[in-house]
């Protein structure tokens, strides 16, 4: 950890004795951010182009948060589930609107992805019967790390120290040919993330969500999409499902919905909206007035600031210029939007992230072959070109 300097060195120590080992050793000790940069304990600088993993999606200090969370925090943070508060109200009303549900459309309000995804994973059970009880979803997925969520999650590495899992999950390939195998009456539920982020950005087949859509639907299984990752404007359309002009049965949304603050949301479509009862599900900070407040004023910066297309054109821009810069090393670029995932040739994508780390820019190797890119979606010009600069150097370090 070389490019420790000496406030961080000694973070590190107390975090290495008194932080759970879950945790690895901390890239950065982190103080401050604003817009698309943080800085450390240090006074260094850093390019944010992981955004909290998907999360910061107006960057750091941004406004608008500051404004809504200071706001609300001072107005009324907390009340219990026997109240409603009309931001909780009117964050429901626009997520129906904006997923594409309307009218029939119904949301649930978690505080985060894995918490999405166990209200979805109960959705699915309470679509099943005798016949029908078989769970799909996809190798190599990734649905988070509560036990519901682990048992959907396509990663056996990650299973193995907390068997047994939940039951009645089988997962299959991602292409159309397995899907096809696969479905039949016996099946409760699809899960699928339409570009797997965790996996290092890689999207489904093309045509698979349309295929899926019609084989869930003649089956009777709910086709449920988790846009944790994809969702809120990041790949260039509100949720990304709606690139392929298809509805699903439910939609998990978490990440990038608050800029930040903690807040999962299970959106349900159609008869869909029917299967979960009074009592079936619950959260003690679940749809809280601070959590919703803060999350209807991003999704209204989102819009007033013209966000989502920004994510499409900037997207587009950074993909070309990476491409541009012609590294041996890069053998692909590919996802949607603010969605990039960049494939490294000969496993050295976590020295390609530690090289770019040291040029002062973040970015984040999921895996030994793949980079993944999810920057803040309020970015501009300057920001591609010190991306440009940055990874430039990081890539001719190799
Ligand atoms: C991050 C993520 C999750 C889990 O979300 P948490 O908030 O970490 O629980 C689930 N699904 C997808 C696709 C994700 O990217």
């Amino acid at each position: 950890m070389t490019h420790l300097a000496e406030a961080a060195q000694a973070y590190t120590e107390r975090h290495r004795a008194a932080l759970m080992r879950t945790l690895g050793a901390p890239q950065l000790v982190l103080e401050r951010g604003e817009g698309c940069w943080v800085w450390d304990v240090d006074g260094r600088r850093y390019l944010d182009f992981l955004a909290g993993i998907a999360v910061d999606s107006l960057g750091h200090a941004h406004p608008v948060v500051v404004e809504a969370a200071a706001r609300q925090a001072a107005t009324l943070i907390h009340v219990s589930n026997y109240f409603a508060t009309p931001s909780q109200i009117a964050l429901a009303e626009r997520l129906r609107r904006l997923t594409g549900a309307g009218e029939g459309g119904r949301a649930y309000f978690g505080n985060s992805g894995a918490e999405a995804i166990e209200a979805a994973f109960k959705l699915a059970r309470r679509n099943s019967t005798d016949g029908r009880s078989r769970i799909l979803s996809l190798k190599n997925s990734f649905h988070g790390r509560t036990m519901g969520a682990l048992a959907l999650t396509g990663k056996p590495t990650m299973q193995e120290a907390f068997r047994p899992m939940v039951p009645g999950v089988d997962h299959i390939d991602s292409t159309i040919a397995a899907l096809e195998e696969a479905m039949d009456d016996s099946v409760a539920a699809l899960f699928v993330e339409p570009i797997k982020g965790e996996a290092g950005v890689l999207p489904l087949p093309d045509g698979y969500l349309r295929r899926a859509r019609e084989l869930t639907e003649r089956h009777g299984a709910l086709l449920i999409v988790d846009e944790i990752q994809t969702g809120v404007g990041r790949t260039g359309e509100w949720f990304a499902y709606q690139h392929d002009g298809i509805l699903p049965d439910a939609v998990t949304i978490a990440k990038g919905i608050a800029s930040g603050i903690p807040i999962g949301a299970l959106v349900t479509f159609g008869r869909a909206s029917d299967l979960l009862l009074r009592g079936d599900h619950g959260s003690t900070f679940g749809g809280q007035p601070f959590s919703t407040t803060v999350a209807g004023a991003v999704l209204d910066e989102i819009e007033r600031a013209g966000l989502v297309q920004n994510a499409a054109v900037r997207g587009a821009q950074l993909q070309e210029l990476i491409l541009g810069i012609g590294s041996p090393h890069v053998t692909a670029v590919r996802g949607r939007g603010l969605m990039v995932g960049v494939g490294i040739a000969d496993g050295r994508a976590a020295e390609v992230a530690e090289r770019s780390l040291a040029h002062g820019l973040i970015l984040n190797a999921p895996n030994p072959d793949s980079l993944r890119i999810v920057p803040p979606l309020i970015l501009g010009d300057e920001e591609l070109e010190e991306f440009r600069d940055r990874f430039t150097l990081a890539l001719g370090d190799l």
